[in-house]
C-alpha cells in the first residue's frame, strides 16, 4: 500500500502487455506443433464503433501470433445467412474461437446467433454454456471485461477471500459474470442495479468496489471506504469529448488504495483476455 493519500494506480496498459507476452510465447509454442490459433471476427453492418472495435481485436490476434480473419458482410444480410456462416466456421478447423461483434442488425436475433457458436469456440464467453458453466465453476470460457478485471486484482496480489465486493451494474457481459467470479473468489459479493435503494450505503462497506454502468460520476469519494480498490469499467464521454469512466478518478484516488484509470485501464485487458481464451480454445483442441 502506498503511504501518500493518493491511491496506487493499476496500469492496465502495462498488465495488457505482459500477458500478451505470454500469449505470445504460448501461441509459437503451439504453432511449433503445427496448430496455429484462429479467430474469426464477424461484423454485419456499418456501425462505426464496432468497426474499430474488431480492427484492434484482428491486429491483436495477429501482433500475437495468431490466425485472424475478419468477416465483414452488408447489413443486409439475413439471420439464416450468418448462421449458415456460423455453421460453417463451427467446423473450420482453423478456426479456435468465433467473435460475433454485437449490436447486430435488428433484424437478427443476437441470441439465437450466439447460441449457434460452438460453445468450444465461444470466446467472448456469451454462451449461455458458458454463462452456465460459470455459475457452476465449470470449464468455459469467461467473459472478456470481468476476466480482465480478475487479473487486475491478481496483479496486486489481492486476496478476496473474505472481502465485501460490490459490482454496480448486473448486465449478462460484464455485472453478473463480474459477481460470479469475485464469488468463486471467496469474496462476498453485493450486486447493484438502477433500482438499488441506498448504493452509498453499500459501496461504503465494499473493500472491492467494480463499476461497471455506462454513466459518468456514479462513484465518487464520498462513497468509497478508505483503501478501497475501485476497478472502473465505463466508458463514457465527458464534456469535452474525451473518453471517460464511471468513476470520479480525481476525487477517488484521494480515498481508494488502488483505482484503474480510463482510458489505460480495464479497455486494453478486454481484448488481451480475448487473445487468452483463443489461444486456450486452441490448446483445449489440441490436448483433446
Ligand atoms: P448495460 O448493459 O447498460 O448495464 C448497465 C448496468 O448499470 C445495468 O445493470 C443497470 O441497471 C445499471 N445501472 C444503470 N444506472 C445505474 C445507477 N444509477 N446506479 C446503479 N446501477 C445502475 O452496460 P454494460 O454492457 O454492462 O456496460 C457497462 C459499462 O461498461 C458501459 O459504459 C460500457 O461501455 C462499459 N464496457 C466497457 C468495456 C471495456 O472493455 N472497457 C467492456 C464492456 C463494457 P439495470 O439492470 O437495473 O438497468
Amino acid at each position: 500500500m502506498n503511504n501518500s493519500t493518493s491511491a496506487q494506480i493499476i496500469d492496465g496498459n502495462a498488465l495488457a502487455a505482459h500477458l500478451r507476452t505470454d500469449v505470445k510465447r504460448r501461441a509459437a509454442a503451439l504453432a511449433a506443433k503445427g496448430v496455429t490459433p484462429g479467430l474469426a471476427v464477424v461484423l454485419v453492418g456499418e456501425n462505426p464503433a464496432s468497426q474499430v472495435y474488431v480492427r484492434n481485436k484482428v491486429k491483436g490476434c495477429v501482433d500475437a501470433g495468431m490466425h485472424s480473419v475478419l468477416e465483414r458482410y452488408a447489413d443486409t444480410m439475413t439471420e439464416d445467412e450468418l448462421l449458415a456462416r456460423i455453421d460453417a466456421l463451427n467446423q473450420d478447423r482453423t478456426i479456435h474461437g468465433i467473435l460475433v461483434q454485437l449490436p447486430l442488425p435488428v433484424h437478427i436475433d443476437a441470441a439465437k446467433v450466439i447460441e449457434a457458436i460452438s460453445p468450444a469456440k465461444d470466446v467472448d464467453g456469451f454462451h449461455i454454456a458458458s454463462a452456465g458453466a460459470l455459475m457452476v465453476g465449470q470449464q468455459g470460457f469467461w467473459p472478456c471485461t470481468p476476466y480482465g478485471c480478475m487479473k487486475m486484482l491478481e496483479s496486486i496480489g489481492y486476496n478476496l477471500r473474505g472481502k465485501h465486493a460490490v459490482v454496480i451494474g448486473r448486465s449478462n457481459i460484464v455485472g453478473k459474470p463480474m459477481a460470479l467470479m469475485l464469488l468463486q473468489q471467496n469474496a462476498t459479493v453485493t450486486i447493484c442495479h438502477s433500482a438499488t435503494a441506498d448504493l452509498k450505503a453499500l459501496t461504503l462497506q465494499a473493500d472491492v468496489i467494480v463499476a461497471a454502468v455506462g454513466k459518468r460520476n456514479v462513484l465518487t469519494a464520498d462513497m468509497v471506504k478508505p483503501g478501497a480498490v475501485v476497478i472502473d469499467v465505463g466508458m463514457n464521454r465527458n464534456d469535452e469529448g474525451k473518453l471517460c469512466g464511471d468513476v470520479d478518478f480525481e476525487g477517488v484516488r484521494q480515498v481508494a488504495g488502488y483505482i484503474t484509470p480510463v482510458p489505460g485501464g480495464v479497455g486494453p485487458m478486454t481484448i488481451t483476455m480475448l487473445l487468452v481464451n483463443t489461444l486456450e480454445a486452441a490448446e483445449r483442441e489440441f490436448a483433446a
